[in-house]
């Protein structure tokens, strides 16, 4: 369906970045649409427990904060589509969002689609997802309660996946690549005081394996770093937690981007493109957080607002 309006700011992802540059937006009496594929809150809305996000002393659920957003954003006039976005037309003064089930028209777009988990790229893994593969110990830890499961990873992230899941799960592996951690010495320590987590270092996942009857995972095959020897690694569960990659394959070829693949965009989110800007984990920068999607959603509908002032 062909919408008639055009929106002062379409806004691609609604996470909590995606909803701060509604808020804002809204509050700033532009008229906004939030296009978000599932529902809103992003990778946030997996986190059980926030504890870093400022004024939430006792922890926030990203779930309930999601919906707080949304509902913010709502108040202040944003409507919010849940409908996949396939194409973006972004040159010149109206842009065109072509989603799955219509056609938008905006004068601003911001691009706040995130970052995905990246994948270990064995050929057999999405066969395993749902099947003892998965990417969010928050979303799917309950399924292994009891069980032994890995995590494999050493950053931050899988520090958390591992102390979470060492409060559902009998033992938990934490598989890393090298034989010192990239996580905060806090997270460091923590992992090491908890008796149902080992530490296996200096190892790589290299195959895995079914159980004949279920076809569920049964084992990882592990291969050690430094003697180049495999062994299986037997388990339910593996949690993959080796870092994100970002979600810009909706803007290959149509806005700049950086090695890795994110958004090229200032402190100012303003992306190579006029009235396009970069919102959140999607955008080139030095510290993905909540607090640093939220504060490039104020960031952009701010030079939105200012773009808009400029080319009316
Ligand atoms: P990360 O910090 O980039 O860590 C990724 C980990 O995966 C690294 O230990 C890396 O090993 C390993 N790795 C990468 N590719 C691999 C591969 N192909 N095979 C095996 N291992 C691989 O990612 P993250 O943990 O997802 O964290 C992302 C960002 O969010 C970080 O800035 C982090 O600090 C932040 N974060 C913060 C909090 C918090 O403050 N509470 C919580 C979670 C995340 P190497 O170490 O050898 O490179």
């Amino acid at each position: 369906m062909e919408s008639k309006q055009i929106y002062d700011m379409i806004i691609i992802g609604g996470g909590p970045g995606g909803y701060t540059a509604a808020i804002y937006a809204g509050r700033g009496g532009l008229s906004v649409l939030v296009l978000e594929q599932l529902g809103p809150g992003g990778q946030m809305a997996t986190t059980q427990h926030i504890d870093n996000y400022p004024g939430f002393s006792e922890g926030a659920d990203g779930f309930d904060l999601a919906e707080k957003m949304q509902n913010q954003a709502q108040q202040f006039g944003a409507v919010t589509k849940l409908e996949p976005v396939t194409e973006l037309k972004l040159e010149g003064e109206i842009k065109e969002v072509v989603t799955l089930f219509g056609r938008y028209q905006g004068r601003t777009v911001a691009i706040a689609t995130g970052a995905s988990p990246r994948k270990l790229g064995l050929a057999e893994e999405d066969a395993f997802v749902g099947k003892g593969i998965s990417y969010c110990a928050t979303c799917d830890g309950m399924f292994y309660r009891g069980k032994t499961v890995a995590v494999i990873g050493g950053g931050n992230s899988a520090v958390e996946e591992a102390l979470y899941l060492s409060r559902l799960c009998e033992k938990v592996y934490l598989v890393h690549r090298r034989d010192s951690l990239r996580a905060d010495r806090a997270g460091a320590l923590a992992v090491q005081k908890q008796e149902n987590i080992e530490m296996v270092w200096n190892s790589v996942v290299t195959g895995l394996t079914g159980d004949p009857e279920t076809g569920k995972l049964a084992a990882l095959t592990l291969q050690d770093t430094q003697t180049g020897k495999t062994r299986p690694l037997a388990c339910q569960g593996a949690f993959v937690s080796i870092g994100r990659v970002p979600n810009t394959q909706l803007v290959k070829g149509l806005l700049e981007l950086d090695p890795q693949g994110y958004l090229v965009a200032d402190e100012t989110t303003r992306t190579s493109l006029p009235g396009v800007f970069a919102v959140g984990d999607v955008r080139k920068k030095p510290l993905r957080q909540i607090i640093t999607a939220a504060a490039d959603g104020a960031v952009a509908a701010s030079f939105a607002q200012e773009y808009l002032n400029e080319t009316k």
